[in-house]
């Protein structure tokens, strides 16, 4: 019988293969003096706004700075009450609960609404969160090419037309920045009588007519019954919700332990949120700066040859390859005092290692400039390395 590792043997292993491969990953203090941001998903500038801080203080001397207890219990407070409202009113739905976050959102979801007769379909590309929560759900998960139309109606021909089909994408890939073709997903799964869930972390408060989302009113409860947004992106705040029919949201609040076993949403949290979603509505300005950075950036980022993705979103990776070159550029970047995403697998797929670059409505036109500069820089190193070596 072979004899285990001790503990700290195993602590040690784990850490020395992570090493060995490169992916050992560090957090660093966010040093906010001279550091221009291009790493964090505040896409409309909101996180810092005086106003949401200032909704967050008052709402916290009202009710106190946490809630006591959970939704069902105690701490179920007005304040929640209306942001629910009012993030259904957003994405035209019937009803939303929210959840302290999106990954316990999707866990939840996922959770309450299959078993072991439920037969997922997964995009490849779509967030840990969907895919931990497939795991813990226990259904029967199947992932289908990123995007591919083709690959899912095959994968749903052949289920078996008794069991529940959930069919799951990101509306917006947070990797890749690229969006889901949310009419496509919606035809073929009218066509299996599959429902059709929606996680737009990335859209709500960006994309859409209003800042309603890749989804939102543009698409109707019967093609997409399940949405889930996050409010730790545009909205600049934290937590989630899922939009949906009534039975739906009443069906989470009975089975979706996530949200049964955990305390409320802090108030002033709430309260900061429903200030972001004021702003949204009086400030579309916000949204129209982003696109005109976005066209900006992909304008001179493929001037000077820097390898774009196909994505018309403020999530701009530039996909470098292997582990080093990203870490390397990162941390040059970094000298430079620009923050970007250095992504590793498993979070993308190996070989494709990437800088993520994100963009925001609070950059200035100086920002774009020094990022690009900084960029140009390492590009013409790189080449003239490439070519000595
Ligand atoms: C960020 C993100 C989540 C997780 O949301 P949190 O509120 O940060 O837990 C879920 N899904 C997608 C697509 C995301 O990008």
């Amino acid at each position: 019988m072979s004899v285990s590792q001790s503990w700290p043997a195993f602590l040690a292993d784990q850490s020395r293969q992570r090493r060995a491969q490169g992916l050992w990953r560090e957090r660093r203090v966010r040093d906010e003096r001279g550091v221009i941001d291009f790493a964090g998903n505040d896409y409309l500038g909101l996180a810092r706004d005086p106003r949401l801080a200032e909704a967050q203080a008052a709402s916290a001397r009202q009710y106190g700075a946490g809630a006591r207890a959970s939704h069902l219990v105690s701490g179920h407070l007005e304040v929640h009450e209306a942001l629910e409202h009012r993030l259904a009113e957003l994405t035209g739905r019937p009803a939303a609960l929210l959840f302290s976050s999106g990954y316990q959102a999707n866990l939840g979801t996922l959770q309450a609404l299959c078993n072991a007769q439920t037969h997922l379909f997964q995009d490849r590309l779509n967030h840990a969160s969907l895919l931990d929560g497939a795991v813990l759900c226990g259904a029967r998960s199947r992932r289908f090419h990123h995007r591919d139309q083709a690959d899912l109606e095959r994968l749903l021909s052949r289920a078996p037309c008794q069991v529940r089909k959930l069919v799951i994408s990101d509306g917006v890939f947070s990797m890749d920045g690229d969006n889901a073709d949310i009419a496509g997903l919606a035809k073929t799964c009218t066509h299996h009588q599959a429902w059709l869930m929606i996680d737009d972390a990335h859209g709500i408060g960006v994309l859409g007519e209003h800042g309603d989302g890749s989804v939102g009113q543009a698409h109707d409860v019967a093609s997409v019954p399940v949405l889930v947004g996050t409010l730790g992106k545009a909205l600049g705040t934290a937590g989630a919700f899922v939009a949906g029919s009534h039975a739906l949201i009443e069906h989470l609040i009975q089975f979706a332990r996530p949200y049964i076993y955990s305390t409320a949403h802090p108030p002033g949290v709430a309260a900061a949120t429903l200030e972001a979603l004021d702003i949204l509505r009086q400030e579309p300005q916000r949204r129209h700066r982003l696109v005109t950075l976005i066209g900006r950036f992909r304008r001179e980022a493929a001037r000077l040859g820097l390898p774009l993705m196909a994505s018309r979103t403020p999530i701009q990776p530039l996909v470098l390859g292997t582990n080093a070159r990203v870490m390397a550029w990162a941390e040059q970047l970094r000298t430079a005092g620009i923050l970007v995403g250095a992504i590793r697998e498993p979070t993308v797929p190996r070989g494709q290692a990437r800088l993520r670059i994100t963009l925001s409505a609070a950059h200035t036109d100086d920002d774009l400039d020094a990022l690009l500069e900084a960029l140009e820089r390492l590009l013409v190193r790189s080449v003239a390395e490439a070519a000595s070596s």
